[in-house]
């Protein structure tokens, strides 16, 4: 049987945190969906399309992975992927509260369905998708922070400012 997790998330872009915590997910599952969040009620700076694009540039040559638009509950996609567990990163202290509350609210939607935390690299603690924008915006150099098919879609927003 494939075992399979969803990595949800915003995405808005993807940075070497979250491939941080992809890596390890695939340490423990064989497969992970990871279902990109198309919530414009967030003002996101790249619509759904592009984050997903953006994602499947940077995995490629890896199998194992599938990106996906969402909308809707997760454990609803969890279950129609067959998952097994939903996947999320943890940073520091500060996310623990948010991620506390999400993951008891979907145990208490779907008790069948684990949320499995991951800690990303220390020297990746501090990468947030909110911080990538800002620098990125203000022309800073993000190189070392996203993977390298991010940086053309950063640039060109940039250039439209
Ligand atoms: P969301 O809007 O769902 O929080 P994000 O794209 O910001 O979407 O984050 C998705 C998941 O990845 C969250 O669990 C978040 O804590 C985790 N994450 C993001 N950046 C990092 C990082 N640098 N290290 C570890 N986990 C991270």
């Amino acid at each position: 049987m494939i075992r399979c997790a969803v990595y949800p998330g915003t995405f808005d872009p993807i940075t070497f945190g979250h491939v941080d915590v992809v890596r390890r997910g695939l340490v423990l599952v064989d497969k992970i969906v990871i279902a990109v969040a198309d919530n414009p009620a967030k003002g996101p700076m790249f619509d759904v399309a592009t984050r997903v694009k953006m994602i499947q540039e940077t995995f490629i040559d890896e199998s194992r992975i599938d990106v996906i638009p969402f909308s809707g509950l997760l454990v609803d996609l969890a279950h129609k992927q067959q998952a097994a567990a939903i996947l999320r990163g943890l940073r520091a202290a500060s996310d623990f509260d948010y991620e506390f509350q999400l993951a008891t609210m979907n145990r208490r939607l779907d008790a069948s369905i684990e949320t499995v935390f991951v800690m990303a690299r220390e020297d990746y603690t501090f990468v947030s998708s909110r911080f990538i924008r800002e620098i990125s915006s203000m022309g800073g150099d993000v190189t070392s922070l996203v993977p390298l098919p991010v940086l053309p879609y950063l640039k060109h927003q940039h250039t439209l400012k």
